[in-house]
């Protein structure tokens, strides 16, 4: 397979044609840009810009989703065994070639090569529950409902189903959608995030290899215009969205009113609550894991750690002595955290460090002072540990994402519970204790959807469904897993009579069952 095919003849700025194009991908091929809108994609550890994507325009938006309708009712007669057979395909490819995903990742998101792989890792798992899924595809049938009457049940596809995904998880977050989406018959048409867009065009010409019709999963790259084009499109049946929490709510309004069955995953806020009996050692490694890993943008990572007096103080000591050791720097060389994506969002994060400062917190650790080993222009932030956040402050109710970890101290159990509850976020949660009732008891009372025990990152396996609760979910359908397979298929009942040739005559009144 070639490496992504860039094309340097979509713009006519003088300026940016000096460097490549990420183009759309529609048809089966490269798409050139023929508006000439083109935003910047950045190498983050560089902190330069190496490519720019194409931004579509309305005929671009008409091109894309015009090619995945006309490929849909092809795809959707295609026997399931031809198309498990494909899917069989795409995961081998996926899983003999990722080292090459996790590079292009690493190059645009900036997180280590190896996160990258752990992120696809992730996706190839919906990969391989999308290979069962003639099993997932089958209907039920009753027999004999009424004299000579049986009942039964079909799962078909809903047609062109769009995907808009966040720039934290390039491939992990859109194959949490598309696998199922493909086997069961639908066709694609994915807006990644224009942050990182190389990883979609990747896996794009992946399906290729791996047998995937044409027109049955469509990139097409883009900013608001691209998002509101398959909103508002009624060839579009469904939007499968993720990224912050206000976006997500826009999504959700816009796309239910123009008809269209909509999940739309938000922002978080993930606590980790620790009580008194916890292994300290277990909770200060996962809060670092959990806290720092892929320089904390991830929707799971946890932010606040709520610690149950008096284990604060051993506690903030070992996070410390573990956070001393943490290696800040390209994520191509072996570092343990890589730079932020881009330097709006590193100033952002920043800045929330010194509201919280003049809101009252103590900062234990101060990533601003990071000496990273990478180029100086990278967009570096290093890990940053907060002592007693007041809960008030900013930085505490909004969502930050990035590698700053907050440490709330509480009395008791119940007040940690509350506070958790308070919260406008329901994405993620932990508890870390050696005592299995206190456990059972928060798991049955915390109002949040993914909930770990003894666990940093409860990201649920493949086989179940991811998503969380409150403003980090808008809709009543999660990702993967059985609510993955309901979301992309509309169910038919059929009501059938063959061989009793009395139907009774002429009745006008309600048909009866006897
Ligand atoms: P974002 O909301 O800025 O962007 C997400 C997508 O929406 C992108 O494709 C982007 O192009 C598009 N978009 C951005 N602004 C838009 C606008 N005004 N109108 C229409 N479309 C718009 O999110 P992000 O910064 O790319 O990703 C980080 C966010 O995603 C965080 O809030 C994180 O918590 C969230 N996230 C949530 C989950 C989850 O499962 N709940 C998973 C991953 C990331």
């Amino acid at each position: 397979m070639s490496t992504i095919d860039l094309n340097p003849d979509t713009t006519t700025d003088d300026a940016v044609t000096e460097l490549p194009t990420v183009p759309h991908w529609i048809n089966g091929a490269a798409y050139p840009s023929t508006s000439g809108r083109v935003g910047d994609v950045y190498d983050p550890a560089l902190g330069v810009v190496t490519k720019h994507v194409a931004l579509a325009d309305k005929a671009e938006i008409e091109a894309a989703i015009a090619s995945a309708a006309a490929a849909f009712p092809a795809w959707r007669d295609t026997s399931l065994a031809k198309r498990q057979t494909i899917m069989f395909k795409f995961r081998q490819l996926l899983d003999d070639r990722k080292g090459e995903l996790a590079e292009i990742i690493t190059s645009e998101h900036g997180k280590v090569v190896s996160d990258a792989l752990g992120e696809i890792s992730r996706g190839q798992e919906v990969a391989e529950f999308a290979t069962g899924l003639a099993h997932h595809l089958k209907g039920e049938f009753s027999e004999q409902v009424s004299t000579g009457i049986d009942v039964y049940s079909t799962k078909q596809p809903l047609g062109v189903v769009g995907i808009i995904s966040p720039f934290n998880f390039p491939a992990m977050v859109p194959s949490w959608f598309f696998p199922i989406a493909i086997a069961a018959g639908n066709a694609v048409v994915l807006k990644p995030s224009e942050k990182d867009p190389s990883a979609a065009n990747w896996l794009a010409e992946l399906w290729k290899e791996a047998g995937l019709p044409d027109g049955i999963f469509t990139v097409l790259h883009g900013d608001k215009e691209a998002v509101d084009g398959l909103l508002t499109h009624p060839e579009v049946k469904s939007i499968s969205f993720v990224g912050s929490t206000p976006i997500a709510r826009y999504v959700y309004e816009t796309g239910t009113q123009h008809g269209k069955r909509v999940q739309a995953l938000g922002g978080a806020k993930n606590h980790m609550l620790v009580l008194p009996d916890a292994d300290l050692d277990l909770v200060a490694d996962a809060a670092i894991n959990s806290g720092f890993g892929s320089a904390g943008e991830r929707c799971m990572a946890i932010s606040v750690v709520v610690a149950v007096e008096p284990v604060a103080d051993p506690l903030i000591a070992k996070i410390t002595e573990r956070m001393a050791k943490l290696r800040t720097g390209d994520g191509r060389r072996g570092c343990d955290m890589g730079p932020l994506v881009t330097k709006v969002h590193r100033d952002k994060v920043a800045s929330y460090i010194e509201i919280a400062e003049e809101d009252g917190a103590t900062i234990v650790v101060d990533g601003r002072d990071v000496v990273p080993d990478g180029d100086p222009n990278g967009f570096w932030l290093g890990p940053t540990l907060i002592d007693s956040m007041p809960t008030s402050s900013r930085a505490y109710t909004e969502e930050i994402f990035g590698p700053v970890l907050a440490i709330v101290r509480v009395s008791t159990y119940e007040e940690g519970v509350k506070l958790i509850n308070d919260g406008a976020f329901g994405n993620g949660t932990a508890i870390f204790t050696n005592d299995g009732g206190a456990a059972r008891r928060f798991q049955n009372e915390i109002q949040v959807g993914m909930i770990g025990i003894n666990v940093p990152i409860p990201v649920p396996v493949a086989t179940f469904s991811f998503g969380g609760w409150k403003a980090s979910l808008f809709g009543d359908t999660k990702a993967h897993g059985a609510e993955g397979v309901r979301f992309f298929t509309q169910q038919k009942a059929i009501t059938s009579r063959w061989l009793d040739p009395s139907h009774g005559g002429i009745n006008l009144g309600f048909p009866q069952n006897d």
